[in-house]
This record gives C-alpha cells, sequence and structure tokens, in this order.
C-alpha cells in the first residue's frame, strides 16, 4: 500500500505496512502464541487497513522474560551510562531520520493530522529520547557522615546509590502513541532498566516501528519488548506480572485504577498518568482575540484527545460574548479531513467507539439545556469525524462539565470574580492542567496556588518541556513525568551503611 486516501505514502511507510507485523520478543519477531490477530482500522474510513497479532498472557511471560534476562545476564547489564548515552542518541537520531514515516504511521492509525504528527509527536519523541540521554550519566547517589548513637566509638560512613528499578511494563494510550512510547523508554533506559512495551490495541504501529529502530540502534536483544494486544488481555496480564518491578501506565483514571491495584497486590512501582478536565480561565482584561485562539488551540489540539485539554472555558462575564463568538468562528473555519492530508487540521477520532462517547457527551449536553454556539454534530462520511464544538448555557453539574469527554468539545461558562472562579475550576476529580489568561500579574500569581493541578500555563496551553516535571493532581495520576523527577520513577534508592 502506498497511497492513502489519495496521498502517497513515504517509502519507508509503504515498505513497513508491507513488510509481516509481528511482536519484538527478545530478538526474534514473533506472531503470537494464539496465533490471532486483531485489526488495524483507518479512523478516516473505517476500514481495516492491515492487522497486528493479538498478544496475551503467554505472550507477555516470554517478554517479561526476555527483559529479565537482559536485564540480569546480558551485555545491557553490565553496560556503562556513557554506553547507554550513546545509544539513545543513536536512537533518538533514527527517529529524526524517519520523521516522516513515523509522522504518516500515526496519521493513518491515530487518524491525526500528518502535520501536527510530525512537528508535535514525533519531533518532541527525538527531542526526549536526546534529553533523557544526558540523564543516563548523571543519575547520582549522595553521601553522608552518620551519628550512629549505639556504638559511639566506631566512625561510620553512608551513601546512597541509585540503582535501576528493574524490569518495566509499559501501558500506553492510543492518543500519542509514539511521544507516549518515548516518555516511558527514554528514563527506563537512561537508568538501565529493560522493558515490556503493549502499546493500545486501537494505534499499535510506531511501537512496532520503534522496535525496530532500537535493534538497529544497537540495542541488546531483550532490552525493549513490545506486545501488541488489547487491555483486558494482554494489558492485564502485565499490569499484574509477578516478573516486572514497576508498571508504567498512561490512559483513563478507570483502568488506571485497575493497574493500580493490580501492581499493589505485588508491590510493583507504579506510575499513573491518568485523565483530565482542565480548566482554561480568562481573566477580565485578557485580549478577547488570544484569549479565543488560546482557547481553541487548548481543546481541539489532536481533536481534543490530549489528557490536558482544556474542556471547561471559564471567561469572565465581561469578555464572554466575545471570547466565545471568536472560538466558535475558529470551530467552524477548521478544516476536518483525513490525518494524512497535510491541510488537515481536524481529523477523525481514533474509533468509531470513541466518535460514538463523544457524540453522547454532546447529546447528553443539549438534552440538559445547553446550546451549541458552534458545531454540535458528527461530520460527514463513514470515518470517525465530529465536528469542533462549542457547548455555552451549561450547568456546573452537568455531565458535558464534570466528565472528560476526550474529544473536540468545550463548555465555556461565565464568571463573576476570582475566588468564585477557582472553586469552579477545582470542582473536579481530576487535576491535571489548568491555564489562565492575563497580563495581570499580581492576579494571576495570586490565582496559581488556588489551582489544584500538576502544571499551570500562563498565556499558554499543553505547552510541556522536557525539563518540566509532568503528572497529575487528585485522580489525574500518581507520580511525574519527565524533568529530573522522572529519574525517581525509574530508580530504586539503596542506602549503604559502612563501619569504619
Ligand atoms: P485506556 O485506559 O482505555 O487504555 C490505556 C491503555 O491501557 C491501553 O493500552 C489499553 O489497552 C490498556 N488497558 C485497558 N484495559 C486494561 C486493563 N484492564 N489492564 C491493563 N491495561 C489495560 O485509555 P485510552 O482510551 O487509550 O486513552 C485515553 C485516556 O488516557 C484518557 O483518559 C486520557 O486523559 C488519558 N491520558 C493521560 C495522559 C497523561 O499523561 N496524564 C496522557 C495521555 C492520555
Amino acid at each position: 500500500m502506498n497511497n492513502f486516501h489519495g496521498i502517497e505514502l513515504a517509502a519507508g511507510t509503504a515498505a513497513f505496512l508491507a513488510r509481516p507485523r509481528r511482536m519484538l520478543i527478545g530478538a526474534e519477531w514473533q506472531d503470537a502464541a494464539s496465533g490471532e490477530t486483531l485489526p488495524v482500522i483507518d479512523p478516516a474510513s473505517g476500514e481495516t487497513f492491515c492487522r497486528v497479532p493479538a498478544g496475551d498472557a503467554p505472550d507477555i511471560d516470554r517478554a517479561v522474560a526476555a527483559a529479565r534476562h537482559a536485564f540480569e545476564a546480558g551485555e545491557w547489564s553490565r553496560m556503562r551510562p556513557v554506553d547507554r548515552e550513546r545509544l539513545l542518541l543513536r536512537l533518538a537520531d533514527l527517529l529524526e531520520a524517519h520523521a516522516q514515516e513515523f509522522a504518516e504511521l500515526e496519521a493513518i492509525d491515530n487518524g491525526k493530522p500528518v502535520t501536527m504528527a510530525r512537528h508535535v509527536d514525533v519531533a518532541l519523541s527525538v527531542d526526549f529520547l536526546r534529553y533523557m540521554a544526558g540523564w543516563a550519566t548523571k543519575i547520582e547517589g549522595s553521601t553522608m557522615d552518620l551519628s550512629v548513637p549505639l556504638v559511639r566509638e566506631r566512625e561510620f560512613f553512608g551513601f546512597t546509590r541509585r540503582e535501576p528499578v528493574g524490569v518495566v511494563g509499559a501501558i500506553i494510550p492510543w492518543n500519542f502513541p509514539l511521544l507516549m512510547a518515548a516518555w516511558k523508554l527514554g528514563p527506563a533506559l537512561a537508568a538501565g532498566c529493560t522493558m515490556v512495551l503493549k502499546p493500545a490495541e486501537e494505534t499499535p504501529l510506531s511501537a512496532l516501528r520503534l522496535a525496530e529502530l532500537v535493534l538497529e540502534a544497537g540495542y541488546p536483544a531483550g532490552v525493549l519488548n513490545v506486545v501488541t494486544g488489547l487491555g483486558h488481555t494482554a494489558g492485564a496480564a502485565l499490569a499484574s506480572h509477578k516478573g516486572i518491578e514497576k508498571v508504567a501506565f498512561t490512559g483513563s483514571t478507570e483502568v488506571g485504577k485497575l493497574v493500580g491495584k493490580a501492581a499493589l497486590d505485588n508491590m510493583t512501582r507504579v506510575s499513573l498518568e491518568l485523565g483530565g478536565k482542565s480548566p482554561v480561565i480568562v481573566l477580565d482584561d485578557a485580549d478577547p482575540a488570544q484569549a479565543a485562539a488560546g482557547a481553541a488551540q487548548a481543546i481541539f489540539f489532536n481533536q481534543g484527545q490530549v489528557c490536558t485539554a482544556g474542556s471547561r472555558l471559564f471567561v469572565h462575564r465581561s469578555r464572554f460574548d466575545a471570547v466565545v463568538e471568536q472560538l466558535a468562528g475558529i470551530a467552524d473555519a477548521m478544516k476536518i479531513g483525513p490525518g494524512i492530508d497535510p491541510s488537515t487540521q481536524i481529523g477523525p477520532l481514533v474509533s468509531n467507539i470513541q466518535r460514538q462517547r463523544v457524540m453522547g457527551y454532546i447529546e447528553s449536553g443539549l438534552g440538559e439545556g445547553a446550546r451549541a454556539a458552534a458545531g454540535g454534530s458528527a461530520g460527514a462520511g463513514a470515518g470517525y469525524f465530529v465536528k469542533p464544538t462549542v457547548l455555552v448555557d451549561a450547568r456546573d453539574d452537568m455531565r458535558v462539565v464534570r466528565e472528560e469527554i476526550f474529544g473536540p468539545v468545550v463548555v465555556a461558562m461565565p464568571y463573576e470574580d476570582l475566588d468564585e472562579v477557582a472553586r469552579r475550576a477545582n470542582d473536579t476529580p481530576y487535576g491535571l492542567a489548568a491555564s489562565i489568561w492575563s497580563n495581570d500579574l499580581s492576579r494571576v500569581h495570586r490565582l496559581i496556588p488556588k489551582i489544584k493541578a500538576g502544571t499551570v500555563w500562563v498565556n499558554c496551553h499543553n505547552i510541556l518541556d522536557n525539563a518540566m516535571p509532568f503528572g497529575g493532581y487528585k485522580q489525574s495520576g500518581i507520580g511525574r513525568e519527565m524533568g529530573r523527577a522522572v529519574l525517581d520513577m525509574y530508580t530504586e534508592s539503596k542506602s549503604v551503611v559502612m563501619m569504619l
């Protein structure tokens, strides 16, 4: 296949699709033990365009055994930090060299606009791997002079070592398949861990292609293993596996709780990056045009399938009509089309289930008395399109205000004063992110500590940086990814006490 929706695919993409797609376990490309496969569906047409193995518990067992062997016995276990750094840099270079191919795989698998995939998903993944490569040589413990009271006549010396946590089971969602794989793989490889990665069943392709590059970069067999399969089979087998030391999960809060419970049963370390219902707060001094453009980017980026999507828009009453009118204008003007078309601004949602879910929310909002200032309906054709939607006249107790929709749907609501908006912004089980739009520094600074969220943006939204820790308050998760903080999630601290 070298043509998708009339767009010619890069030679590398066509070649990847022409190869049989198998799972990487150890050094071998393998089918599922059951021989079963899963369809990979084009979200822009609803048609199956290839298949991947339907891995399950026996495949997870083999992958964990391969990762265990690599961690304990193989060349990887003896590799110096500087060599881990070099390998990660090589992997980043390979990814960069194949950037167009990965952007196309994300576009045809997830439905996202290819231009965005190239400049966001692939570019951020390359940058992140390079950033984490630098950490491989900077993982440090500390030394301390001890004051042991029991044996006063002897001196003691103490130090801590940070050691790789071990075999990591990574379970990732479909909204940023490559980037989420990179967010797990980067720190794991920098720290010296090995990994079994289970991509989402909707979007397995970029993880399989990334596994090819991992081998090409020269990583020893078993350092990365990729098992494609369903969540309740392969995913559940990985989360509850007794042979892993850590589960790194990104996905919904509902599944995150199951994964967390399964991990705790084995005392497996666990980090959870979960859902959100992030507020966008526009103060009364904000320029309505800038705020509307920012609010549009906050919710429509990646079709709203972003954990930090600005899905609740609070605008000071004095600016409300102006901001909503301009936001609705932006929404109505966005070009909807297949992700592989470089001119597309809004692609289809990832799956029919997701489209039905999002349409169900829109209908529930309209049924409860909200009004669509823009959108409010599905897009034309067989693809899973939903028009960018702006809902107004909503109440705080409506489902569209309370629950994560994970689609291009924002609910705009007016407010009167800062205490009120802080209270309403926090009136959610989630606490992933928020943005504040204002140039009034003292009011912005007063508002920041009141917002219960892992990230607060000022006059921007969805801006992530490798150096900034990222994660959630409340039911948006446990732990922080990126920045120095992520190393704590992939290492154990060992205290050493020496009597001199
Ligand atoms: P999901 O929870 O349905 O699936 C995520 C992953 O978990 C998939 O690989 C899936 O196969 C697997 N899974 C499903 N059931 C499982 C089970 N019982 N045991 C183990 N694994 C299982 O989420 P999704 O629909 O793929 O992604 C959307 C969600 O992800 C949203 O809620 C979004 O907010 C969240 N998300 C969060 C972040 C973050 O960093 N906080 C980033 C991206 C997405």
